[in-house]
């Protein structure tokens, strides 16, 4: 018989698959002694096996649930029935990677009509008694009926209106009966069935909702955003009720054992008295800072900051922990890795090193590739914001980054707006999980309501997204669109600035400013360095890119795109003058011009990477680029270049080619037209020698691209080598350069060893590569892979994600043969997959030498380089 339910003193932190993150960590905790509830897990099996027969619980977990429910019953002496000792059970959903805000709680399970009473008679007190029953009246009917928030919520707060009361706990015992009542007749008029009062009937029927809830849209966009596969299912966590709510010894609270924001070294957490649950996360109340508990309850507060240290030193990470005290006892009810900024996430892996908690090794693993990005976020420009006017400033910085757009009131709005291209600032009240795609829509969020650990600043953190909570002195009218601040009143649409880390808006936009970064950044990428195998390049061109790129301390230039250097008007009137030549005299003229250009570029690339090996790929794409289309454009370029406009579009009409990705370019032009090619490697040569002669060495190396046969590149190189060699010996001086080819064709692939022999290094363009493979235009695939991953056929999009049973395994095979022939090639990957995370894991364990990409992607990708060493680096595809 399948094992499906493991108390919490079977299981430990090891065995999240099968237990969820939450449920391995209650086990570890309860292994470690430490105050948890008692409880057991069912796991994410029974939810798969759920899942799977079409939403019938599998045969034997109600048998086992039986079990369990009564060995928990004799272990803490209480059960559902019982006078005196009641027992109450929180259910809980816990997948094995956590999804906050995305699953669904029911708390107080277990009361009813009767035992409702006898919560009274035991507590003596009805008013604890019947806020527990109204709660569980209202999670159990979102969660398990879908009874929207609202058929509760609204009569609730008119109940408090009409009694002129301020906040929930005013609400005396008999009017929580009256709402108690009231929403049992909810029940009825939303789903004809009465409230049920059997305690197991609840239990199952609450744990099918958690089951289902796994599939829930919210749930889908979650692990769609964040990667997680939808198939490993959920755990369900049943678990003794203890009592935030029950006076003003009890309360409940979320601390992170560091600031989530900064990173520093201390508590940092919120609680509330008298609550319960959700109420502290809800924004209803504003929580009180973890450290006033240090005045409340002393001991209270000492225990959780030992509790707190000694899970931290545990898991060898921040942790993010719930907890609730019941009569000044203190309960932990979870804890897990805390979402953290990209910011405190570097300060925090640093400190750790420096505590001696965690190796430089295991720091690496400590800290997201993808939060890395967030560390390059603008900040607003420091003159800009001195003229800005604010609309608010006592908000609080919840996720940090600067962003400006157009006001929105709902997340339908928000991403219908962004569909159209504008870029829109979401404010609510609060958030819910039900507004997630409206976030992700978002330039950035900003809520009245609620604190550091709200919905909206953790799910926002989690997305590396602006966002300032709490901001109080600002009035949201979602009904009307309105807001109305101290200065005056915006609508929808206004455009406003957020700046997420401060806390602070500002009417209007605000220019913004590159990112800063730390010293605890340099100290923790030159421990990724340290780690990694693989280097880490560049793809770029413009001077201002080349720096960027070498502040993140790429190790070179993977590609420079020589094709983009001849956009600018006076290159492109020569380009086409080039393109548009019927001999070689003439083509051979407009050269010349072309390479005066092309030798600033080059001096100026060369300058800036000096030793650093430099890529330099000669001109790949189809020349009908260059070309004007427009009418206007057309006469312009026919008077510029002394042709007719009839003559000029003859011309054109000559180059239109019905499948230019599969025409004339790459290696191809050069076949042609030799003088292009050998053109741009004089350019280079010559730079070069220039540099060496002002003392600067430097390592061109020129790229051929679009190779497929040993013969297109032996040609081209022969070529080049003989105007080198001409250059070098005008020059009475040598330098230092390589010629290969870049692999973009399975061809090249298949010959790679052939192709190795006489190339000195190879760069795969896994963008052509890609679309060559599967034979999808990397133009057009847009149109059709949404479909191929929704139904499946493609787990993720190949253009952005290395394809490893085909593509990678091409690149894989064409490595290691070129290698066992030339073992000095160096080999690179320059396409786009050479900045993606799981690519580059792809990559580190093959024989690649370094990858490339856009120079703000380099310490992303050096990150992955080092995590993938960490995690076993190579030999194992
Ligand atoms: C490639 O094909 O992967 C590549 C880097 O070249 P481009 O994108 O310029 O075709
Ligand atoms: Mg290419």
């Amino acid at each position: 018989m399948t094992k499906y339910i493991y108390k919490f003193d079977e299981g430990q932190k090891s065995m999240k698959d099968l237990l969820g993150g939450k449920g391995a960590n209650l086990a570890e905790m309860k292994s470690l002694g430490l105050p948890v509830p008692d409880g057991f897990t069912i796991t994410t099996e029974a939810c798969i096996e759920y899942l799977k027969n079409d939403a019938e619980l599998p045969d034997t977990l109600l048998e086992q649930l039986n079990i369990e429910l009564d060995a928990l019953s004799q272990r803490i002496q209480k059960s559902f029935s019982a006078d005196e000792s009641l027992l109450l059970v929180s259910v809980r959903s816990g997948a094995k990677i956590s999804m906050p805000g995305m699953m669904d709680t029911i708390l107080n399970l277990g009361l009813n009509d009767e035992n409702v009473k006898k919560l009274a008679t035991k507590t003596n007190d009805s008013r604890f008694a019947y806020d527990c029953y109204r709660r569980l009246l209202q999670m159990f009917g979102q969660v398990v009926y879908g009874i929207p928030m609202a058929a509760f919520d609204t009569y609730f707060n008119q109940y408090k209106t009409q009694h002129g009361y301020q906040s929930d706990a005013d609400i005396p015992a008999e009017g929580l009966q009256d709402i108690c009542n009231h929403f049992k007749e909810v029940y009825v008029e939303e789903t004809y069935k009465p409230f049920p009062q059997e305690p197991i009937n609840q239990l199952t029927e609450a744990i099918e909702a958690v089951f289902k809830s796994w599939d829930n849209d919210r749930a889908r966009v979650y692990r769609q955003l964040n990667e997680i596969p939808h198939d490993i299912g959920t755990a369900v966590n049943i678990q003794e009720m203890v009592f935030g709510n029950s006076g003003e010894r009890s309360g409940t609270g979320v601390a992170f054992t560091r600031n989530p924001v900064t990173g520093q070294a201390n508590l940092f957490g919120e609680y509330l008295l008298n609550a319960q649950g959700e109420d502290v996360v809800a924004g209803i109340r504003t929580p009180k800072d973890i450290e006033t508990l240090r005045a409340q309850m002393p001991h209270v507060h000492q225990q959780f900051v030992d509790v707190s240290k000694r899970l931290e030193t545990h898991y060898k990470d921040m942790q993010d922990i719930e907890f609730t005290i019941e009569n000044e006892q203190l309960y932990i009810l979870q804890t897990r890795s805390g979402k953290r900024t990209a910011n405190a996430a570097i300060h925090i892996a640093v400190d750790l090193v420096e505590e001696e908690i965690i190796t430089k090794e295991e720091a690496v693993l400590n800290v997201e590739v993808k939060s890395i990005d967030q560390l390059l976020h603008p900040n607003f420009d420091e003159q800009s914001l001195k003229n800005a006017t604010t609309i608010s400033k006592i908000g609080l910085p919840a996720s940090p980054g600067a962003a400006s757009g157009k006001i929105v009131f709902s997340a339908e709005i928000a991403k219908e707006q962004a569909e159209n291209g504008n870029k829109v600032i979401l404010m609510r009240p609060e958030t819910s999980p039900e507004d997630i795609e409206g976030m992700i829509a978002s330039e950035a969020i900003v809520t009245t309501h609620g604190g550091m650990t709200s919905h909206a600043a953790v799910v926002a953190r989690g997305m590396g997204k602006c966002c300032v909570t709490g901001c109080s002195d600002v009035e949201i009218n979602v009904v009307d669109k309105v807001i109305h601040y101290p200065g005056g009143t915006l609508q929808e649409g206004d455009v406003i600035s957020v700046d997420g880390a401060k806390g602070d808006i500002y009417y209007g936009e605000v220019a913004t400013m590159k990112a800063e970064r730390s010293e605890a950044f340099e100290q923790f990428m030159s421990w990724s360095e340290d780690v990694a195998r693989l280097q880490v390049r560049m793809n770029a061109e413009t001077p201002q890119d080349i720096q960027t790129g070498y502040q993140f301390n790429a190790k070179g230039i993977g590609l420079v795109r020589t094709e983009h250097m001849f956009f600018g008007p006076e290159r492109l009137i020569e380009m086409r003058r080039f393109i548009l030549s019927d001999t070689q005299d003439k083509r051979i003229a407009a050269l010349n011009k072309i390479q005066q250009y092309q030798m600033t570029d080059f001096e100026a690339i060369l300058k800036l990477s000096g030793e650093r090996p430099t890529i330099i790929r000669l001109l790949d794409p189809p020349l009908h680029e260059f070309l004007p289309s427009s009418v206007e454009e057309k006469n312009n370029v026919a008077e510029q270049l002394n042709v007719s406009v009839r003559e000029l579009e003859q011309y054109i009409e000559n180059l239109n080619e019905v499948n230019p990705m599969l025409g004339h370019r790459g290696c191809r032009l050069a076949i042609t037209y030799p003088e292009l090619y050998v053109m741009q490697a004089e350019a280079i040569v010559s730079s070069a020698l220039r540099l060496k002669a002002q003392g600067i060495e430097c390592q061109p190396e020129i790229m051929i691209p679009l190779v497929s046969t040993v013969a297109e590149f032996t040609i081209l190189k022969d070529q080049i080598v003989e105007k080198i060699e001409q250059l070098q010996q005008e020059a009475g001086d040598r330098i230092q350069y390589l010629i290969g080819t870049m692999i973009e064709t399975p061809r090249a692939c298949l010959i790679a060893d052939e192709l190795a022999e006489v190339c000195d290094f190879f760069s795969f363009g896994t963008n052509d590569l890609t679309q060559l493979t599967f034979g999808f235009s990397r133009d057009d695939a847009g149109k059709f892979i949404g479909s191929y991953l929704e139904q499946g056929i493609l787990e993720r999009d190949p253009f952005q994600t290395l394809d490893q049973n085909g593509v990678g395994q091409l690149v894989k095979k064409a490595a290691q043969q070129a290698k066992a022939v030339n073992p000095n090639i160096k080999i690179g990957v320059c396409g786009e997959l050479g900045g993606d995370d799981k690519s580059i894991h792809y990559f580190n364990q093959i024989d690649i030498d370094y990858v490339s990409c856009s120079p703000f992607r380099v310490p992303g990708a050096l990150l992955s380089t080092a995590q993938s060493e960490v995690k076993g680096g190579r030999s194992r595809v």
